[in-house]
């Protein structure tokens, strides 16, 4: 059971081969197993799960119709609201909060009749690469203990990864889809901007983030983005696509697709071995019909720094209403509310979230917001015209996702520098808009790779078309980790 997608899950419930409450039974028996190793979770909803899971088998015994999640098992990432179901962005200060309605992904994940099983761990507010930047403590990488799985979603890769769920949910600011879904072997996407609805998704950096499906296949993954992705009256940033998006676009057919290979994608820090399979992987695209070209992409050796002004200030302005007044925690504190502000503030917020206030706090003040946040602007327009050029001439941006495999745990989180760079080469298309997947191309001494197709705004099947292939060609899902 642990091993069916979650297309096959939702047949059988529908079906009646399988009783929803034992699909859901099966997967909390697989945390109880393998979570106190991995921590991928930080809350679970078992009741709610199984209340869930009998309506739905009541339903099939009633020969009733079921959406196309049926009683398939989902993990969430810590920052999407369930209603009545506490959210903490795996931050302190968001302690004991419980949001009084739903999030449109969630609704429309309900709508469908899929199972929300629990929350999981990330970095704190989704800043950072390695979910170690938590309340909770960190995750580990399923594939190797004493690794991270990436981040800041890394919960939910970790989980789907270990097989504790077939499919879950996380956001993508700068990377925190793909890199964990690169590091933990499985398929993650960021969905162009505006395609899915940010309602009721706590905010790091509006302008850059996305909430995205993660699942071992492209098929699932194609499965939960038709189901979250469309315009929402809640998120005025959401958008009607041009078409529709549409699985049975994704067939895995890459005869004539053209591919640009960027080099500043592959540049410094890079390690050899990395690049090594991911050329493998674009050279069997070529065997399959697809041509590529060695590109260069100027202004992407500007896009990290770009992407950090422009995410610490947005976020230095999104995270002033954590106050001890309207959410969660709040400190302990005598005098006036100056003094209770900022003791809450104080001891709420990680040392991480606190680095990331200042420096976008300083970024927007008077005298600094020309020489930064209004130059990160205009390399974002830039980054972004070098996109919408690009994919004139190509279909498909093809690179690795992350310049490494998997780090040990400890290794950058004292050296913030050092974890920025491991964004290089996933804040792009967050600047630009442009959807993005991760599909995991190789393994390093046991140690995931994942490649990242970006392509044209709303068409995540073109990007979803080639991961297919990739997929189908080396059939990496069915390795498995061993924890046990
Ligand atoms: N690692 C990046 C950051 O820390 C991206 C995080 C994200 O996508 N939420 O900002």
């Amino acid at each position: 059971m642990l091993r069916l997608r979650a297309v096959e899950l939702a047949r059988m419930v529908r079906e009646g081969e399988v009783k929803a409450e034992e699909v859901i039974e099966a997967f909390y028996e697989r945390v109880a197993k393998v979570d106190g190793k991995v921590r991928a979770f930080v809350r679970l909803i078992k009741e709610r799960a199984l209340e869930e899971a009998r309506r739905i088998d009541q339903t099939v015994a009633k020969r009733g119709r079921l959406g196309k999640l049926a009683g398939v098992p989902i993990a969430i990432k810590d920052n999407i609201c369930i209603k009545g179901v506490e959210v903490t962005c795996a931050s302190k200060i968001l302690a004991g909060y419980r949001p009084p309605y739903d999030a449109t992904v969630v609704a429309r994940i309900k709508a469908e009749d899929g199972i929300i099983m629990g929350l999981t761990n990330m970095d704190e507010f989704a800043m950072g690469s390695s979910t170690e930047n938590s309340a909770y403590g960190p995750t580990r990488n399923p594939w190797s203990l004493d690794r991270v799985p990436g981040g800041s979603s890394g919960g939910s890769a970790a989980a789907v990864a270990a097989r504790m769920a077939p499919l879950a949910l996380g956001s993508d600011t700068g990377g925190s889809i793909r890199c964990p879904a690169a590091f933990c072997s499985i398929v993650g996407l960021k969905p162009t901007y505006g395609h899915v609805s940010r309602y009721g998704l706590i905010a790091y950096a509006c302008s850059l983030e996305q909430i995205g499906p993660m699942a071992r296949t492209v098929e699932d993954c194609a499965l939960l983005l038709s189901i979250i992705a469309g315009r929402d009256p809640k998120d005025s940033t959401t958008a009607n696509p041009p078409r529709p998006f549409n699985l049975s676009e994704v067939k895995g057919e890459v005869k004539g697709v053209r591919i640009a290979v960027p080099k500043e994608l592959f540049g410094e820090g890079t390690e050899p071995r990395v690049a090594e399979e991911v050329w493998k992987a674009i050279h069997l695209l070529e065997e399959l019909g697809a041509k590529y070209e060695e590109v260069s992409m100027p202004s992407l050796k500007y896009a990290l720094a770009a992407y950090y002004v422009i995410a610490m200030s947005e976020a230095s302005s999104n995270l002033a209403r954590y106050d001890g007044v309207r959410y969660g925690f709040r400190a302990n504190a005598e005098g006036d509310w100056s003094k209770v502000y900022s003791k809450t503030r104080e001891e709420g917020f990680g040392p991480e979230v606190k680095r990331r206030i200042i420096l976008g706090t300083f970024a927007l003040s008077a005298g600094y917001y020309g020489r930064y946040y209004l130059k990160a602007l205009k390399v974002r327009s830039l980054i972004r015209n070098e996109y919408l050029s690009m994919l004139k001439k190509f279909d498909v941006i093809i690179s690795p996702t992350m310049p490494t495999p998997p780090f040990e745990i400890g290794e950058k989180v004292e050296d913030p520098l050092s974890m920025y760079m491991m964004d290089v080469d996933t804040v792009p298309v967050n600047l630009a808009g442009v959807p993005a997947v991760s599909v995991p191309c190789g393994f390093i001494d046991g140690l995931p790779v994942g490649l990242q197709v970006a392509g044209r705004f709303f068409e995540e099947a073109a990007i979803l078309n080639v991961a297919l292939a990739i997929e189908t060609e080396l059939k990496l899902y069915s390795k498995e980790p061993e924890v046990a």
